[in-house]
């Protein structure tokens, strides 16, 4: 059986995630009070309807008890988002995903249940910041508080050396778990793997160690 998916707030946010499963062959419902947004979707997801989501009786109506997985990307109104999760999670939907608007409403989200908050703009405006310090960093990741996956572009005091030579990990304490080369991706990388220009490398660590090494060496 395909998984069904619902998206409630057509937004930015929530519009786009509910594009891209639709543009992936999911059977998405999407879910808006705004009849404007509603018409917007409803050539793109397999239905678009009408409704508030706080109002317990019309998700009830909508079946959305079938729904394997519902993404709550309603934005500035906390007190719907809160409310509509809170009554999702009451239905027993089997996963809940809920975009956040700051650090207290992710918190609420947390202990009421959701399955899933995220932080689209806090978490892009960080990986967008990594990328202001050094044109070199092209992605950074958050594994946790203080640990994340960063993709820099191999810099010149890298380029035709070894992960020996470097000595990364006694070093920096950062593991390289990945060289993209072209278009592979070499996610063994041995000790003697020379460095070429426009390699770019995957590293994980500590922050304070990924910090150090792209200050060293990026
Ligand atoms: P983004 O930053 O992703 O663009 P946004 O800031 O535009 O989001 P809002 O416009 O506040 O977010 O909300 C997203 C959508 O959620 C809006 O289209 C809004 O009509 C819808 N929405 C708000 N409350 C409800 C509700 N109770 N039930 C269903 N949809 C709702
Ligand atoms: P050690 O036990 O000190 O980590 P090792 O026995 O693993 O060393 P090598 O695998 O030859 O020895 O690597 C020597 C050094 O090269 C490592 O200490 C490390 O600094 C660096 N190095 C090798 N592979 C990696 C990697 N994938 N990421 C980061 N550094 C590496
Ligand atoms: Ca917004």
């Amino acid at each position: 059986m395909k998984k069904e998916y619902a998206v409630i707030g057509l937004g930015r946010f929530g519009g786009s995630i509910c594009k891209e499963l639709s543009r992936e062959g999911m059977e998405v419902l999407a879910i808006d009070v705004d009849e404007d947004k509603v018409n917007e979707y409803k050539d793109i997801a397999s239905h678009a309807v009408i409704a508030d989501s706080t109002d317990e009786n019309v998700l009830k109506e909508l079946g959305i008890r079938n729904i394997d997985h519902v993404i709550v990307a309603i934005g500035d109104n906390i007190q719907a988002s809160i409310l509509s999760t809170l009554m999702l999670k009451e239905l027993g939907i089997k996963k809940i995903t809920v975009k956040a608007q700051n650090d207290y409403h992710e918190k609420v989200l947390n202990k009421i249940g959701a399955d899933q908050v995220v932080h689209p703009e806090r978490d892009m405006g960080k990986r967008i910041a990594h990328n202001i310090i050094s044109n070199n960093v092209l992605d950074y990741l958050e594994l946790s508080d203080d640990h994340s996956v960063v993709e820099v572009k191999a810099g010149e005091k890298m380029i035709g050396k070894t992960l020996v030579d470097l000595d990364i990990r006694a070093r920096y304490g950062c593991n390289v778990v990945g060289i993209k080369r072209d278009r592979e991706i070499n996610v063994s990388p041995m000790a003697t793997e020379t460095i070429l220009e426009n390699d770019v490398l995957i590293i994980i660590g500590e922050d304070k160690d990924i910090s150090r090494f792209e200050k060293n060496l990026v």
